[in-house]
């Protein structure tokens, strides 16, 4: 879709309302998942990648389940464990983690609420119009009064209508009305809770 003159990250968040996510966590979580996968293509031979990795602890938990799901090949993963276990069995501790991937991440989050911060208004109404993206309470709550913090809240309450469709069509006497833009409610709205879930 063109939207116009628009500068990347606007144009990136606006292709995600095509989809049924926080579009800050989206571009939060590719960004975190992009750096994992720098280093996994081409860094775990780099010593100041494996310097700072073992300097900062390694990742964290969520970051570790991103890993796990990468194309990561095992003799990747094991280099840079072998590093970081022997660290730790050395010295008995690897002090708190500052995850390298939720640095990039936060990096990436508070360009995307800038962006969203200056988006017009005529190219969001175009992409809420088609899909049925939106802001997680969090990223809501980060973004100033004005009229894309009115739009997607106005998006929250068309969403507690999908909820009250599905809750009713689930009464079998309205099986035939079950689908349709209130199917998957619950699932945006344990996003808008959750966040990346
Ligand atoms: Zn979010
Ligand atoms: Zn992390």
């Amino acid at each position: 879709m063109l939207f116009g003159r628009l500068n990347g990250e606007q144009h990136a968040l606006l292709e995600l309302v095509a989809l049924p996510v926080c579009v800050v966590c989206a571009r939060a979580d590719e960004a975190g998942r992009r750096s994992l996968q720098g280093v996994l293509r081409d860094g775990v031979n780099d010593v100041g990648v494996r310097d700072d990795w073992r300097s900062r602890g390694g990742l964290c938990g969520r970051h570790w389940r991103v890993w796990r799901h990468l194309e990561s090949p095992p003799l990747s993963s094991a280099i840079l464990l072998e590093d970081l276990l022997g660290t730790y069995l050395d010295s008995d501790r690897l002090g708190a983690v500052r995850c390298p991937a939720c640095d990039v991440s936060e990096r990436a989050e508070a360009r995307a609420i800038t962006a969203l911060r200056r988006l017009p208004n005529a190219p969001l109404e175009r992409a809420l119009a088609d899909g049925p993206g939106l802001l997680c309470l969090r990223h809501l709550d980060a973004l100033p009064e004005g009229h894309v913090r009115s739009r997607f809240r106005t998006r929250l309450e068309e969403l507690l209508e999908h909820l009250r469709e599905q809750v009713r069509t689930s009464d079998h006497r309205f099986a035939a009305e079950r689908r349709g833009p209130h199917a998957d409610a619950w699932l945006r709205a344990l996003r808008v809770f959750g966040g990346d879930v």
